[in-house]
C-alpha cells in the first residue's frame, strides 16, 4: 500500500508539472510550422521575400520609413552577398531579418547537408548586420517534417504564410491592394516579394498599409505578431 501510494503521487506531479510546462509554452515552442497567428486582436505582419535587390528594396525601405511599419525581411542570401548595404539598411531602419536560404533551391529537393549550407550561408549574412535570425522561410514553401526538425535545431521556427498577395505573377498594385483587403484577417501573415523589378509591391505597399490601419490593423513583425496568439481560438 506504501509503494502504490507512492507511485500514485510520482505519477500526479509528474502529470501536474508536464500540464503546467506545457500551458506556458508559447506558440513559437509548440508549433513549428506557422501560417497564421490564432488571435482576436487586428493585428498583421507584412513579410517580404528574395530581396535584397537594388531597385526594389530601397524603394520599399522608403516607403516603410515614412509609413513608420516594421516588417519581416526573408533574405535571400545570393542577394544580400550581391546588395551588402541594402542588407545593413534595412537593419538600421529595424526591420526583422529572417532566413530564405541561400540559392532558392527548394529545401525538399536537396540532400540534407545542402540544406544546412543553404540556411548557414544566409544565416552568417544576416548576422553581419543583425541578430541570429529565428524564423525560416522555405523558398517556395517546399518542406517536410524532417526539414522542420532540422530548422528547429539550428534555431529556427518554420514560417509559411496565410495571405499570398500574388505580387509576384505582374499585378497592379490596385489589385495588390484588392487581393490584401479581400482576404486579410487578424493574425494573417502576408506575403510579398522584392527580389525582382518591377513588382506591385514597391508601389502598391504604402497603399495596403494605408488601408489596413483604415480597416483598424496594426502591422508588425512575425516575431511580434507570434506575441498576440491566443491559445483557445
Ligand atoms: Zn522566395
Amino acid at each position: 500500500m506504501k509503494s502504490f501510494s507512492w507511485v500514485f503521487w510520482s505519477v500526479a506531479v509528474f502529470f501536474t508539472i508536464t500540464v503546467i510546462s506545457l500551458s506556458q509554452n508559447s506558440f513559437q515552442e509548440e508549433i513549428y510550422v506557422i501560417k497564421k497567428v490564432p488571435t482576436s486582436q487586428k493585428v498583421v505582419a507584412l513579410t517580404i521575400d528574395d530581396g535584397p535587390h537594388e531597385q526594389a528594396t530601397p524603394e520599399l525601405l522608403a516607403t516603410l520609413r515614412e509609413k513608420q511599419v516594421k516588417v519581416t525581411l526573408f533574405i535571400l542570401g545570393k542577394n544580400a552577398e550581391k546588395n551588402p548595404g541594402i542588407l545593413a539598411q534595412a537593419a538600421a531602419d529595424g526591420h526583422e531579418l529572417a532566413n530564405h536560404a541561400y540559392s532558392h533551391r527548394f529545401l525538399n529537393k536537396i540532400s540534407q547537408a545542402e540544406r544546412l549550407e543553404e540556411i548557414e550561408k544566409t544565416e552568417k549574412l544576416i548576422m553581419a548586420v543583425a541578430p541570429k535570425p529565428t524564423l525560416l522561410r522555405p523558398p517556395g514553401g517546399g518542406y517536410n517534417d524532417g526539414i522542420v526538425a532540422e530548422a528547429r535545431k539550428l534555431g529556427y521556427s518554420t514560417i509559411l504564410w496565410s495571405l499570398d498577395t500574388r505580387d509576384w505573377q505582374g499585378i497592379s498594385a490596385d489589385q495588390l491592394v484588392n487581393n490584401v483587403m479581400a482576404n486579410v484577417k487578424p493574425g494573417s501573415i502576408i506575403l510579398m516579394h522584392d527580389g525582382q523589378y518591377p513588382i506591385a509591391t514597391t508601389k502598391g505597399i504604402g497603399l495596403v498599409i494605408d488601408r489596413l490601419r483604415a480597416e483598424g490593423y496594426s502591422i508588425v513583425t512575425v516575431s511580434q505578431l507570434l506575441k498576440y496568439y491566443e491559445p483557445k481560438l
